[in-house]
């Protein structure tokens, strides 16, 4: 199916990007994935692509923050935002994230879709819901991606489901389905790659 194709292509690190100015030109339909950190973004970068570290776990407090580009084949670019919502960030790191992040989501045109990760052993935190209110100014459509779903059990995947449901019903940018993946397990990720390459 598409979703096969486009990432059996050709996946490629194209830039690490601090400021509006780094960001290649706006060329290529791009979908980003957010989320707090160490939620499994990276993790699952890697298992959506099948390289085993294309993405690094780079969320250390303090350290530079960066927004990563990867060409998908020759028709998407795949962002890997930086990570947010540790509590030890020192302010003035996570005021520039909030301003890079603010003039990203606002000036890129080829933006299709954000990807929104919660951990779906703890389901959405006070932090999504602003990330969320973000993306709603910002009139990005955005779709919720439950994380490591192997690893709650069956009542509190379904618990994690039902809380993320009733905030997206909050936040008018979000598209209601919601992706539950692990990128142990390969759930869901087939899932995602088709909605990946079928956003037009
Ligand atoms: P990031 O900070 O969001 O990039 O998170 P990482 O991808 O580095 O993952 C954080 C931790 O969660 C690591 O210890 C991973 O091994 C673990 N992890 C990530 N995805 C999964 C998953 O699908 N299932 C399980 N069980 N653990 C996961």
């Amino acid at each position: 199916e598409a979703g096969r194709l486009l990432f059996a292509g050709p996946v490629t690190f194209l830039k690490g990007v601090v400021d509006m100015s780094g960001l290649p030109p706006a060329d290529r339909l791009e979908v980003c994935f957010a989320g707090r950190s160490n939620v499994g973004k990276s993790s699952l970068i890697n298992a959506l692509t099948g390289r085993k570290a294309l993405a690094r776990a780079s969320n250390t407090p303090g350290r530079t923050q960066e927004i990563n580009y990867f060409t998908l084949g020759d028709s998407r670019y795949l962002v890997d935002l930086p990570g947010y919502g540790f509590a030890e960030a020192p302010k003035p790191v996570v005021a520039r994230w909030q301003e890079l992040m603010r003039s990203y989501l606002a000036g890129r045109v080829t933006l299709r879709r954000v990807f929104l990760l919660i951990d779906a052993r703890h389901g959405p935190k006070a932090v999504d819901g602003e990330i969320m209110t973000l993306l709603d100014r910002s009139a990005v459509t955005f779709q919720a991606v439950l994380t490591k779903a192997d690893k709650p059990n069956a009542r509190d995947l379904a618990a994690a489901i039902e809380a993320t449901k009733t905030m997206l019903g909050k936040h008018p940018a979000a598209f209601p389905e919601i992706v539950v993946t692990s990128s142990e397990t390969g759930r869901g990720l087939a899932t995602l790659r088709a909605i990946v390459a079928e956003l037009s």
